[in-house]
């Protein structure tokens, strides 16, 4: 098949240009491949990885954006299509809590919290250590929920890692399984906390080996914005592969027909899908002849034993929908600063809020990450805060029908966390908001077992779902893992290479020292290579085997006691 792919030049439809749609483009042209186009709905490209400059001259992320690559293939893209146009930044992460920062990680610092605090998440560390807490262990854990009490104990639980992460995911931690935090956190340096708090020395996780790289000007998005001629847009002469404000409507599985809200359709041999798998196969999908058209795909990929494929499309459909997500608020306050010619207040990069006392469980220093962020470095800053929803964690907003509702509830949560001293709301001198419908794809109990159907069911009928929602795995959701995704999704049918990147296993230890099947660069784009299990390479292209145990990496910085901890 990887032959029939080269040879016959079959045309391939790239539905969305964010960075796994980019990557697969991108992919194609350096290998030749002309018959190609890429759709996407929107003006622009780089999808959630797109950023916009306000009115008033500050530039948002879609969420705070950090870079951090696992790929040398990643790596050579960012240096040939950024050059030297580029920030490094120290990545300065603190923990708001008890009206106090506490450095990251978290459990090296417990030291800053109240006494009695301090005590309770040492005591219960050690008990959880010792295989005396509530879950006796991290292998016993059968969801995050368990693992966390597993791991942390009970302090560290009750004050951070459970109102944290409820924060964050907008789900119980008992609705998401343990897998996707890997083993890499299982071991903590129990001594390590100890002798901080004794000895008050301090644990900063950041300094000159653990720096990230971003864009000089125009944000996350500008790196993402240079895809867009390096691939090229159509220009009506079928020269280029772009056509953006192109919303698929519909697909038609059987006759390989794509509709657009415009009335216009086009064909396809091989469908890469970026858009959310749920919405894929619960609404855009359509078969002709249900289950007859199932088993014909069925045979058409009989040597891999596709007839356990034959399910309805209304099936799959209806697995599908039982994966969870989260939205989000992105807002961005945009701020004079509170002493002219002086720029941003402070060097932090972004901060987590456990607490209740505001609504994000996330802030960052955007103005910090580029000079350009601002109208003027001198006299601006800006924070982006970051506000999770979903169906069991509601938000004035309302699924994005009232973001100024979460604006206003952001600038009182910037006061009460002490980003905002009172009288400061005059600083004020922009508002920005983008509510992001799909924002965080929940590794929930069920979803590799979902994904284990779904993407077989997609594949043998010659439909692709790949990238953050397209593959739903968040442990290699980030920027990076999305690009090479759509990377080897290419290299997978036109040279018969595996794809490693969703296949990513995690080898599971005894004392999860050595679980990490690759390890995150100390430098961005340090060209540090990923050492994900190799597998065979194969001509024909398989079903990709979704649905591994576990995967490898804290994407996203989300969870502020550090996936290092348990190499140190
Ligand atoms: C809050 C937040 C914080 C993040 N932080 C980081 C971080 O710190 N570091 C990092 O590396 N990554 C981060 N990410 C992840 C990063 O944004 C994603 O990895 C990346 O954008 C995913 O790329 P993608 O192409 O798979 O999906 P998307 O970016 O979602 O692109 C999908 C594209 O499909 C298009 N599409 C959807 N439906 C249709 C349709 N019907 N018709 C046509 N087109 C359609 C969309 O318009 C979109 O452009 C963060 C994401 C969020 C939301």
């Amino acid at each position: 098949m990887a032959a029939s792919v080269r040879d016959s030049a079959q045309r391939i439809v790239i539905l969305g240009a964010g960075p796994t749609g980019l990557g697969a483009a991108y992919r194609l042209k350096e290998l030749g491949y002309s018959n190609f186009v890429v759709y996407d709905r929107h003006n622009y490209v780089g999808g959630l990885s797109h950023s916009f400059t306000d009115d008033q001259g500050f530039t948002w992320d879609i969420g705070g954006h950090v870079m951090f690559s696992h790929y040398t293939y990643y790596d050579k893209c960012f240096e040939t299509l950024m050059g030297s146009e580029y920030t490094l930044n120290n990545r300065e992460s603190w923990v708001r809590m008890f009206d106090t920062w506490v450095p990251y990680p978290f459990q090296n610092n417990v030291r800053y919290l109240p006494k009695q605090a301090a005590f309770e998440c040492i005591a219960g560390l050690v008990k959880a250590q010792n295989g005396k807490g509530t879950v006796a262990s991290p292998q016993q854990a059968t969801n995050f929920g368990e693992f966390i009490d597993a791991v942390f104990g009970e302090g560290i639980a009750k004050h951070f890692m459970r109102p944290y992460n409820y924060k964050v995911w907008a789900y119980p931690p008992e609705r998401m399984n343990k897998h996707w935090i890997g083993e890499r956190v299982a071991v903590i340096d129990v001594e390590r906390a100890l002798k901080n708090i004794i000895l008050g020395t301090d644990d900063f996780g950041w300094g000159p080996n653990n720096q990230f790289k971003f864009p000089l000007k125009g944000g996350t998005g500008e790196f993402y914005k240079r895809f867009g001629p390096a691939i090229g847009f159509d220009d009506g002469k079928g020269i280029g592969h772009i056509r953006l404000n192109k919303r698929v409507t519909k697909i038609d599985v059987d006759a390989k027909v794509i509709t657009f809200s415009d009335g216009t359709t086009d064909t396809y041999d091989i469908l890469l899908s970026t858009m959310p798998v749920d919405v894929l196969t619960g609404k855009i999908l359509s078969e002709q002849a249900g289950e007859q058209a199932g088993e014909q795909a069925g045979e058409q990929a009989g040597d891999r034993g596709a007839r356990a494929n034959d399910a309805s499309l209304a099936d799959i459909a209806n697995l599908a929908s039982g994966l969870l997500h989260s939205s989000g608020y992105m807002v961005g306050i945009g701020l004079k600063s509170r002493t002219p010619n002086a720029g941003s207040p402070d060097t932090k990069s972004w901060m987590y809020f456990p607490e209740d006392n505001c609504p994000f469980y996330r802030v960052t220093y955007l103005s910090n990450y580029s000079p350009f962020m601002t109208p003027d470095k001198h006299n601006y800053y800006s924070l982006l805060c970051e506000v999770s929803e979903s169906d069991v964690k509601h938000t004035p907003g309302e699924f994005g029908k009232n973001p100024d509702a979460v604006i206003d509830d952001c600038i009182r949560g910037l006061e009460n966390a002490g980003l905002l001293n009172p009288g400061e709301r005059a600083n004020i001198v922009s508002r920005w908001c983008y509510y992001a419908d799909y924002s965080y794809p929940t590794p929930s109990v069920e979803r590799d077992d979902i994904l284990t159907q779904v993407i077989p069911w997609l594949e043998a009928r010659g439909i692709y779902s790949r990238g953050r929602f397209g593959m739903w795995k968040y442990e290699v959701a980030n920027t990076d893992h999305s690009l090479m995704q759509g990377v080897e999704l290419i290299n997978r049918l036109l040279l018969g290479e595996p794809e490693t990147t969703i296949g990513m296993s995690y080898k599971v230890t005894e004392d999860g020292r050595n679980a990490a099947s690759h390890e995150r660069p100390a430098h961005a784009g340090s060209g540090e290579k990923r050492l994900a299990r190799q597998a065979t390479p194969t001509i024909e292209p398989k079903p990709a085997k979704v649905g591994d145990t576990g995967a490898g990496d804290i994407s996203e910085d989300e969870l502020a006691v550090g996936d290092q901890v348990g190499k140190r």
